[in-house]
C-alpha cells in the first residue's frame, strides 16, 4: 500500500514489523482514496486473549488534523514494542491484560489534512446516539452538508467504515471482558489537558459514575502532581453521534461486564499561546509544531496511558463495591452534575 503520505502511518507498519511475532496486527477496513488509493485501518493486539480477562484500549487519528493524538498512541506502543524485548515484569503484567490498539482510525483523514473522514464525514458525530437536549449550531453535529464541518452523514446511512472497524474491535476484544477501559487521544480544545467520560449526547451521569470516580481517584493519589481536568463530556458541550457514548451504551445493553472509555483531549492553546504563529498553520491550531514541545506532549501522556493498562490490570483491588460504590456516586454526583 502507498502510505507515502502519512509519517504516522510509516511509523505503525514499523513498530508492526518491529514487533514481529509479539503483537497480533490486522487490516480492519480499508478506506477508499481518489485516484483508486486504498488505506488501511489497523488494530494491533498484544497481551492474554482470554476474554475472563480485563483489555485497555487505545485509539487516535479520529481526527486527520489532530496528529498529535496518533502520535501519543503509537509513542507508547513503540515502546511497549521496545520494552517486550527485555522487561521480564511487562511480560508478567501482560499474562493479565490485553491490550488493543487502533492509533490511526481516520488515515484518509490524516492524508488529506482534514478533520473529517474522506467523505466529509466526522467520525465522532457519526454514530446513531442522537442528543435529546438542544446541541450547539453546527459543532453539535450537523446533518447539512458535508461541506461545512462537524457533518453527521445522512440520516439512516450505516456508520462510516472507520466507526465500523472501532465498533467489531471494540465489540470483539473489550465488551466481552469483565471489565475493560480505554482512551481515545483527541486535541484543539482550550487549554487545559482534560479526560472526558460520557456521556456526550445528555447531561444525565453514566450508570458507571462510582466506577469513573474511583478510577480518577486512584489516578490522583498515585500521581498527585497530576494536571488533568476529569469531566464529564457534557459539562463543555452536547454533540449528537458521539462514537465512545454510543459503544458505552452497548456494553451496557449487553451486560457482559463494564467498559469505561475516555477521551483524552489535549488542550492546544497552551501551545498557540507560546507560539502565536501557529495560529496561522491549520495544523498548529492542534498541534505542537516545535520539536522541543512535541517530545515534551509526547512524555507527559505516556504515564497515563501507561496507568490505564495497570488500572485494568488491577480492576478487582480498586472498583468500588457496595457501600463504597455508593460514597463514590454521591461525591462523583457532587463533582459534577
Ligand atoms: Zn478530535
Amino acid at each position: 500500500m502507498n502510505t507515502t503520505a502519512i509519517p504516522e502511518l510509516i511509523a505503525l507498519e514499523r513498530i508492526i514489523e518491529l514487533a514481529g511475532s509479539r503483537v497480533e496486527a490486522r487490516v480492519v477496513r480499508s478506506v477508499n482514496m481518489q485516484g483508486g488509493r486504498a488505506l488501511p485501518v489497523y488494530a494491533v493486539t498484544l497481551g492474554n486473549p482470554d476474554p475472563s480477562l480485563p483489555a485497555a484500549g487505545y485509539f487516535g487519528g479520529v481526527h486527520g488534523l489532530e496528529r498529535i493524538g496518533a502520535e501519543v498512541v503509537l509513542a507508547y506502543l513503540q515502546s511497549l514494542v521496545m520494552r517486550l524485548q527485555w522487561d521480564s515484569t511487562l511480560h508478567r503484567q501482560l499474562e493479565s491484560v490485553r491490550l488493543v490498539f487502533m492509533p490511526l482510525v481516520n488515515p484518509g483523514g490524516m492524508a488529506r489534512g482534514t478533520r473529517a473522514n474522506p467523505q466529509g464525514i466526522d467520525l465522532m458525530r457519526n454514530s446513531p446516539a442522537q442528543a435529546q437536549d438542544p446541541v450547539p449550531f453546527l459543532v453539535g453535529g450537523q446533518r447539512l452538508s458535508a461541506r461545512l464541518p462537524w457533518y453527521r452523514g445522512k440520516a439512516g446511512m450505516p456508520m462510516e467504515p472507520e466507526n465500523q472497524a472501532v465498533c467489531e474491535v471494540v465489540a470483539a476484544e473489550m465488551l466481552p471482558r469483565p471489565f475493560s477501559l480505554s482512551v481515545d487521544c483527541h486535541s484543539g480544545f482550550g487549554a487545559t489537558d482534560r479526560i472526558w467520560f460520557p456521556y456526550a449526547h445528555t447531561r444525565a451521569p453514566i450508570a458507571h459514575l462510582a466506577e469513573v470516580h474511583a478510577l480518577k481517584s486512584i489516578f490522583a493519589q498515585s500521581n498527585s502532581h497530576h494536571r488533568y481536568i476529569f469531566e464529564p463530556q457534557s459539562v463543555q458541550y452536547l454533540a449528537h453521534g458521539d462514537l465512545w457514548d454510543y459503544l458505552y451504551q452497548q456494553a451496557c445493553v449487553q451486560g457482559t461486564g463494564i467498559f469505561l472509555p475516555l477521551t483524552l483531549e489535549m488542550g492546544s492553546w497552551l501551545w498557540v499561546k507560546k507560539n502565536p504563529r501557529q495560529l496561522f498553520s491549520r495544523h498548529g491550531i492542534f498541534n505542537p509544531l516545535i520539536e522541543h514541545r512535541q517530545q515534551r506532549v509526547l512524555r507527559q501522556h505516556q504515564q497515563f496511558l501507561d496507568f490505564l493498562s495497570r488500572a485494568a490490570c488491577g480492576h478487582t483491588l480498586w472498583l468500588p463495591q457496595d457501600q463504597a460504590r455508593g460514597q463514590h456516586h454521591a461525591q462523583a454526583l457532587q463533582a459534577w452534575y
